[in-house]
């Protein structure tokens, strides 16, 4: 019988340990300076396990453990590459219980989440580049491509173990070598994929994990012998990078922040719709690149859209990740939630409107809940600045031509979504919005074999996909 202890994911089985070293040319070993920092829970704020902070010297470690391995790797036929790569999917695919419940103690997202979308599709990305590592020269017919060298991978801590394949699996499909920095506050599933490239006997040093903060991140921009760098995370830091490059030779893809547009249309299946807002901006407690954080209704429906849209989000669960029936879990840190909790005050400042149901809020750890302000125009922050939270912003429109102009009218471009029974309305949408991706009738919805990627400050260059092995290669 159903209970709420049946319900809540238990963590005992969970091996983790008290202290956790840098992975370099296939060994666990100290950092050289002796220096730790802590990864903590942020449903209760407990520290977890300690975590070795890479120095340069570390970082540079690894990149000679990388340089030194790429030879084997990258003459290897690519029939073998693709097991090894093959192998690592499967070991994510037996351990995928134990990456969901790290995942979720360790970044505060709610099991539900990292059982069913994280951790799956990262084993699938894996699966999906393990295919193309025997098939480039079918990918790219009368082209001879190359892999580039040593790949210095830098990412955020929204899907830890998820940006970890999206970046390790096209490096290792084409050859190259890598050196990945995961984020500070979601180390531990990447280190526990070390433990499994350790098992599945990825020749050593073909993936080095170094943990660390930005100091450790930029230490990899900076490394002379790091031909490409692939970076996820905030658009500040993007602009850094790309300076720091400047110059150089090393290739460089960029996905960053964004604001992403929510657009229903008059004729959409409105239930099926107000579905698609809470997961465009509620999924992953907001912390998602191409959140649906700016929702566009139709004038004629506005009213029915929010009423429905409160209702809903009435009934939703916030509190304990592990517990199977959350829907909102904790905020990744302390930090973001206080950005978090600047931009609310902003948006009511500015003279938004807000609407918060009354959740039961658990009195340690990190929450915020879920939130929408009405009253906004084109020319506020919350409207133009990435929130990274729970925070909707809504505005109404009358015509289709009125909506595109608001829709791309931020400095982003990663995301949007267009909710109408008509066809052709979504190929001219799709035509006319500056974003990488647009979803007809759905959101926040990912595959391993589509690419993924911005245009303004969202970054360029492309993940997934066919598209996603051009970066990690030189055609000549
Ligand atoms: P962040 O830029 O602060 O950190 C991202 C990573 O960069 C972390 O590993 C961090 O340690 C490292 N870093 C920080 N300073 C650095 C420096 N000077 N040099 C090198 N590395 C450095 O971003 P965040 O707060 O971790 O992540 C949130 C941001 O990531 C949001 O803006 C979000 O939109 C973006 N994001 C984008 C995508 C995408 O695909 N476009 C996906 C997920 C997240």
């Amino acid at each position: 019988s159903w209970s709420y202890e049946a319900a809540t994911e238990s963590k005992d089985h969970i091996q983790l340990k008290e202290q956790y070293e840098l992975f370099i040319n296939g060994e666990f070993i100290p950092p050289v300076d002796g220096n730790y920092f802590e990864t903590i829970n942020p449903a209760d704020n407990q520290v977890i396990s300690k975590i070795a902070e890479a120095s340069d010297e570390d970082v540079d470690k690894a990149v000679v453990a990388a340089e030194k391995a790429f030879k084997k790797w990258s003459e290897m036929p690519g029939k073998e590459r693709g097991k090894y790569i093959f192998r690592i999917a499967r070991l994510i695919q037996e351990r995928a219980r134990e990456f969901s419940v790290i995942e979720s103690l360790d970044g505060g997202k709610p099991i539900r989440e990292s059982r069913d979308i994280d951790i799956p599709l990262a084993a699938n990305h894996f699966f999906y580049y393990a295919g193309w590592a025997d098939k480039l020269s079918y990918a790219f017919p009368n082209r001879k491509v190359k892999p580039l060298g040593v790949a210095g991978q830098i990412i955020p801590w929204n899907f830890p173990l998820l940006m970890a394949a999206w970046k390790i699996a096209p490096a290792l499909a084409t050859g190259n070598t890598v050196v990945l920095k995961p984020a500070e506050t979601t180390p531990l599933t990447a280190l526990k994929l070390a433990e499994i490239i350790q098992e599945s006997g990825l020749p050593k040093g073909v993936v080095n994990i170094v943990t660390g903060a930005g100091i450790t991140g930029a230490a990899i921009v900076e490394h002379p012998r790091i031909q490409k760098i692939a970076f996820t995370g905030s658009t500040a830091v993007g602009k850094y990078i790309q300076k720091a490059i400047a110059g150089t030779d090393k290739k460089l893809t960029l996905e960053l922040g964004g604001k992403g547009a929510n657009i229903i249309f008059e004729d959409a299946a409105i239930d099926q719709a107000v579905e698609g807002i809470i997961n465009a901006i509620f999924f992953n407690q907001g912390h998602v690149c191409c959140a649906g954080s700016r929702l566009f209704v139709q004038e004629s429906v506005a009213k029915l859209v929010i009423d429905k849209l409160k209702d809903r989000m009435n009934s939703l669960i916030l509190g304990d990740p592990l517990d199977k029936n959350t829907d909102i879990g904790a905020i990744n840190s302390k930090k973001q939630l206080e950005t978090i909790e600047g931009y609310i005050k902003i948006g009511l400042d500015e003279g938004g409107e807000i609407y918060q149901p009354a959740c039961i809020i658990p009195e340690i750890g990190n929450w915020c809940p879920p939130t929408l302000f009405l009253n906004v125009s084109q020319s506020h922050r919350i409207v133009q600045e990435e929130i990274f939270g729970p925070v909707l912003a809504i505005q109404t429109f009358r015509t289709v031509d009125e909506v595109i102009e608001k829709a791309n009218n931020t400095p982003f471009g990663l995301s949007a979504g267009v909710w109408t029974e008509k066809g052709s309305k979504i190929f001219y949408m799709t035509q006319k919005l500056r974003a990488g991706v647009v979803w007809a009738n759905t959101f926040n919805k990912f595959d391993a074999t589509s690419p993924f990627g911005g245009y303004k400050e969202s970054g360029f260059g492309r993940e997934g996909g066919l598209h996603g092995l051009k970066p990690y290669l030189k055609f000549e």
